[in-house]
């Protein structure tokens, strides 16, 4: 397998977390920042450290930031360095720059100047945790446009012991079980036969609004 080179520029908590956990799971990643005390702070989660300005180009190109496959900007509430950074990335022509937003300006700005993923963490973060919050029964969610969404429910003993054509969720609640999860087992091709058991968790991809009902009538 080729493995990806990753770039990390700006490590403040998103920044940072972005690198430890590609650190963790074995990919080369080069960690960046303007601080000396932040780069040190992560010499030992990153496979390479630099202090540098993300807005210089010179010094960007000589960490040779063009050969990474993908580079993230976390600069956090320096927009303006931001916007200058992705665009010299885009420029040298790095194929995935991932840019962390601050704000729906940001985000418009980024759009035009050509960033390929534009991240918004708090907000992400706050959804899942509003999700989590007014139901018991969700353990993650997952939003993927503004009206579809993968959510992971525990099953409650209302389905227990059914199997998925008895409960025939996607003719009910237009709804479809895309994997199921047993303790340390994860069922990721189930069949219409295929039990459930009480504590499983159910992942699920829908429309909002029937995961909802799902969640509420049919769990
Ligand atoms: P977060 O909300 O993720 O914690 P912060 O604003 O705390 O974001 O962190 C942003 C990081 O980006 C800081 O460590 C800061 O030193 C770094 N940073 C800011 N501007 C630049 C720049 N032009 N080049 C490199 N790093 C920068």
């Amino acid at each position: 397998m080729v493995k990806k080179q990753f770039a990390v520029i700006g490590l403040g908590r998103f920044g940072s977390s972005v690198c430890r956990e590609l650190y963790k799971l074995g990919h080369q990643v080069l960690a960046i920042d303007s601080k000396e005390e932040k780069v040190n702070e992560m010499t030992r989660h990153s496979t390479h450290s630099a202090i540098a300005n993300g807005t210089d180009e010179k010094a960007l190109l000589s960490l040779g930031i063009r050969n990474f496959d993908y580079v993230v900007v976390a600069i956090g509430d320096d927009i303006q360095s931001s916007i200058l950074c992705t665009l010299l990335l885009k420029e040298f022509g790095v194929e995935n720059v991932w840019v962390k937003a601050q704000n729906y300006y940001h985000q418009r700005v980024l759009e035009k100047i050509g960033a390929d993923r534009i991240v918004h963490p708090e907000q992400d973060m706050g959804i899942r945790i509003a999700q989590h919050l007014t139901s018991e029964k969700i353990v993650d969610y997952i939003e993927l446009s503004a009206d579809y969404s993968i959510v992971e429910l525990i099953a409650t003993n209302k389905v227990a012991n059914k199997s998925l054509i008895n409960l025939d969720i996607r003719a009910k609640y237009g709804c479809t079980i895309l994997g199921i999860k047993r303790g340390e087992d994860i069922n990721i091709a189930p069949t219409p036969t295929d039990h459930i058991e009480q504590g499983d968790i159910l992942i699920v991809i829908g429309h909002k609004n029937d995961l909802k009902r799902f969640e509420e009538e049919g769990m």
